[in-house]
């Protein structure tokens, strides 16, 4: 990575604003669902912590839209952190606006950590405010962004502050930044890219993209959808995005110019999801005019293995069905088996669904990376860079 970390610079005894993304699944008591971004962030804390720095931690949790909302405290993520660290994790959660909560901020000692409340209960983080900004900017001596799955977000806490502080990438940033690169720009062939979920404006750009740069692009889930109509079969009452139809038509010819194979689904798993209804497996040219493809069946999950066995390089991005039920996780699930059985590949997924389809969690094992970010790692494939990395200083 061409910007500067934080192994580039003095950090002794320095206050340090660290935006970090601890956006995770709570559980209905609030309990943390799922710590895996929280852990994530420990080698930077680490790092900062042996340097003798006191530790300002900012994130967002969920969609409060810029209102106070206990229901989006960040509370049981400072308990958790505190819990893993196996030391003191100070929680604050009074108005950073007011300024003598910020000069109460100022009398942490040497080495403590903090976490700030919720930093979208200010409606003036996503407006990227500039006194908001500075005021975040006048907690510290440096800034440093270990969030990549909000650096495609222009706010103040991952753009807006850079302007006030020397700015560096924390560890975690580092590391998605120079895997991903890596996989898209140099990769060990072939490449196989493996795009699924429901968004399928967002998904159907990444596969122009990916053709681009993928041997094998394997496409499945609700984005096969209106790729498998855009060819000509008629997919029921599966979602289509017709205003992508013709983008789609265009990609089919971009793979053949480009010699990349691009492989839809054969056979679909029918439902329906309003009746929760399952109705068997049929090939793509038999959809019934009243029924959903809500995953690949097993033919698709063949051919898709078939290339999968073959990648040195794997990138995949949504699941490839509905896999929050149990009648259409069958795909999503394959996909896991068949990327574990390739031992020799580099292997990357990202996406919060992607990983959260994953029951199993003895295949996380066996990836060799789990981005935590989502829409950001699909910002990141198709631009090459995000806004909060680009703030950054170079090297
Ligand atoms: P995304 O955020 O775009 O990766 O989409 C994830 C969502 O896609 C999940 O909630 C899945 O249930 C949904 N999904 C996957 N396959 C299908 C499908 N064939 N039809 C409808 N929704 C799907």
């Amino acid at each position: 990575m061409k910007k500067k970390t934080i192994k580039d610079i003095r950090l002794d005894n320095k206050k340090v604003l660290v935006r970090v993304d601890y956006n995770v699944s709570l559980g209905e008591d609030f309990k943390i669902a799922d710590d895996f971004r929280i852990r994530q962030t420990l080698t930077t804390l680490d790092y900062l912590s042996k340097k003798g720095c006191t530790i300002f931690l900012l994130s967002h949790l969920g969609r409060p839209e810029g209102l106070k909302n206990k229901d989006f405290s960040l509370k049981p993520v400072a308990q958790h952190l505190q819990k893993i660290l196996g030391r003191k994790v100070f929680f604050f959660d009074k108005d950073i606006t007011d300024a003598n909560a910020r000069k109460e901020l100022s009398s942490f000692n040497k080495g403590e950590i903090v976490l700030l409340e919720n930093i979208r209960f200010y409606k003036q983080e996503e407006e990227n405010d500039q006194q908001f900004a500075q005021n975040l900017a006048g907690l510290a001596d440096i800034f440093v962004n270990d969030a990549f799955g909000v650096s495609h977000r222009v706010h103040a806490s991952t753009v807006g502050v850079t302007q006030f502080l020397p700015s560096v990438a924390g560890l975690l940033l580092e590391k998605e930044v120079k895997v991903i690169s890596q996989a898209l720009n140099k990769p060990k062939r072939p490449l196989v890219a493996i795009i699924g979920g429901a968004k399928a404006e967002d998904k159907i750009t990444l596969v122009g993209k990916l053709l681009e740069k993928a041997d094998y692009c394997l496409v499945g889930g609700g984005t096969a959808n209106t790729f498998l109509s855009a060819w000509g079969y008629k997919v029921g009452q599966s979602k289509v995005y017709h205003e992508m139809v013709e983008l789609a038509k265009k990609l089919f010819w971009k793979a053949s110019r480009r010699n990349t194979a691009m492989l839809l689904p054969t056979d679909v798993v029918l439902g329906n999801l309003k009746e929760k209804t399952t109705n068997g497996v049929v090939d793509v040219e038999k959809i019934p005019a009243s029924w959903q493809a809500l995953d690949i069946g097993p033919k698709t999950q063949a051919e898709f293995g078939n290339a999968i066995a073959k990648a040195n390089t794997i990138i995949w991005n949504g699941p490839m069905g509905v896999f929050e039920k149990q009648e259409f996780k069958n795909g999503t699930e394959f996909i896991y088996w068949a990327i574990a059985q390739n031992s020799q590949s580099l292997s990357i997924i990202g996406g919060g669904d992607t990983i959260s389809a994953l029951k199993k969690k003895e295949y996380l094992k066996v990836i060799d990376h789990v981005s935590t970010g989502g829409g950001a790692m699909l910002e990141f494939i198709e631009q090459g860079t995000l806004p909060g990395i680009q703030a950054l200083e170079d090297k």
